[in-house]
């Protein structure tokens, strides 16, 4: 379902990722071989950051951290075996001419070409989403559930998954209507224009995320003072026009600690979620917060846009060399006639797949860097090294800890936790080292 059209993939990913700057899953503290690890503030010496950050790093339990290394090494395989469907089903929808005969169906049914391509995508989408249900089932709730991460029993997660698939009925159609009219208009540009409609969806996607989201979540402002109030001095500080800090009800879904700075001109608002308040001490919230501050400060949201869309320009570039060739080889035997024909959607779909695919070092590298970007400003912001390095240890309950440089460049969309720790530990070697103030609490 999610892997067909890479628009909503890619839309959901940097609304989810950086508009609303949110932190993925960290621990399970509620699960009794999680609890305590984290809590610890390890003897360090403040003045040998190496040093420093083993320390902290030993800190977690080795049953503990090859858990985290199972789970996100199995991300690793699962990215794979998610391509590989999506290429598969593309390959078995055109070759049995199952595309044709949608195409067919929607023809039969209007002469407006729009509606061809709203009558094409629907029942497409909804095969998609039927072949590719076992993986995701597996993938986003049994998986979660083997390593403690979910919440949610099957009914209300399967609900989510129906409400997720409605929405994507309705905004996937709307943006192959648009896509479509310029394929049929622009037979040698359509790569250009496809491109800009795309970066298009993704700002509309990213800007609407904050409406989308109250039909999953509950937020309503957060009413301990003793919290809300070192945020908002922080805001306040940076020049971020809120005037509330508000609560989210994630544990609904996740004991994933998180929190965002979201919206738009007057919509600004900054949300922390119901797992950070419970899990973390005050240190550790400020730190976060800071973080998700600079996300908005350094106009996180709107540079990777830009960014994205260099993506999609590479991805549009390879269609528009490969899709004609495909289709002169094979185009008679699949019954797809070129470009402006929603029969060949399958085909544009698969090559930028995977070319997003092969881009995955890249756009994994793009997103860590900005994400280096947010921390480097929470810990200037937060002045709370021992916060980061426990965030970060938090984060590890899912994320592996200490990965190869290679992998980390690959794989990591954030910072590995190790490298968290050392950016907090030299910070605090610079600022607090020791023989000024205590080792241990950072002065404010
Ligand atoms: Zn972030």
């Amino acid at each position: 379902m999610r892997r067909f059209l890479f628009l909503i993939l890619v839309s959901a990913f940097v609304a989810g990722i950086s508009a609303r700057g949110q932190e993925p899953p960290p621990a399970n503290a509620t699960t009794a071989s999680t609890a305590t690890a984290t809590d610890v503030t390890p003897a360090i010496n403040v003045n040998d950051p190496a040093a420093a950050t083993r320390a902290w790093l030993e800190t977690v339990p080795a049953d503990k951290r090859a858990r985290s290394n199972a789970y996100f090494e199995g991300g690793y395989w699962l990215l794979l075996w998610n391509v590989l469907l999506a290429l598969a089903i593309s390959l078995l929808v055109l070759t049995t001419r199952i595309s044709a005969r949608l195409r067919d169906f929607a023809e039969r049914m209007t002469k407006i070409r729009s509606l061809q391509v709203v009558l094409y995508a629907l029942p497409y989408l909804l095969i998609i989403a039927l072949v590719t249900s076992p993986l995701n089932i597996y993938e986003h709730y049994f998986r979660e559930h083997a390593y403690g991460l979910a919440t949610q029993s099957f009914g209300p997660w399967f609900r989510e998954q129906m409400i997720a698939l409605v929405l994507q009925l309705i905004f996937t159609p709307i943006a192959l209507v648009i896509l479509y009219a310029a394929f049929r208009l622009a037979p040698r540009t359509w790569w250009m224009w496809g491109t800009a409609i795309a970066a298009g969806f993704l700002l509309v996607a990213t800007m609407f995320s904050v409406y989308i989201e109250p039909l999953f979540n509950t937020y309503k402002p957060l009413k301990d003072p003793a919290i809300s109030e070192p945020i908002l001095a922080m805001a306040r500080a940076n020049q971020i026009p809120v005037k509330q800090v508000f609560e989210v009800d994630a544990s609904r879904q996740s004991n994933r600690v998180s929190a965002n700075v979201a919206g738009f001109l007057g919509t600004t608002r900054i949300a922390l979620n119901d797992n950070l308040l419970k899990q973390c001490t005050l240190p550790e919230i400020r730190e976060v917060m800071a973080h998700e501050m600079g996300h908005y400060i350094l106009n996180h949201g709107a540079k990777l846009v830009i960014y994205f869309s260099l993506f999609f320009l590479v991805g549009f570039a390879v269609a528009r060399v490969s899709f004609d060739a495909i289709v002169r080889r094979w185009g008679e035997r699949w019954g797809v006639r070129g470009i402006a024909d929603p029969a060949g959607l399958p085909l544009v779909s698969a090559i930028l797949t995977a070319v997003m695919f092969l881009l995955t070092p890249v756009i994994n590298s793009t997103i860590r860097v900005t994400e280096r970007e947010a921390d480097a400003f929470g810990i200037n912001c937060s002045r709370e090294p021992d916060g980061m390095a426990k965030v970060a240890l938090k984060l590890g309950s899912y994320r592996k800890l200490d990965p190869g440089p290679v992998e980390e460049f690959i794989f990591f969309d954030h910072p590995s936790g190790r490298a968290r720790i050392r950016m907090a530990m030299d910070w605090k070697a610079a600022h607090l080292p020791a023989g000024g103030s205590a080792t241990s609490e950072p002065a404010h």
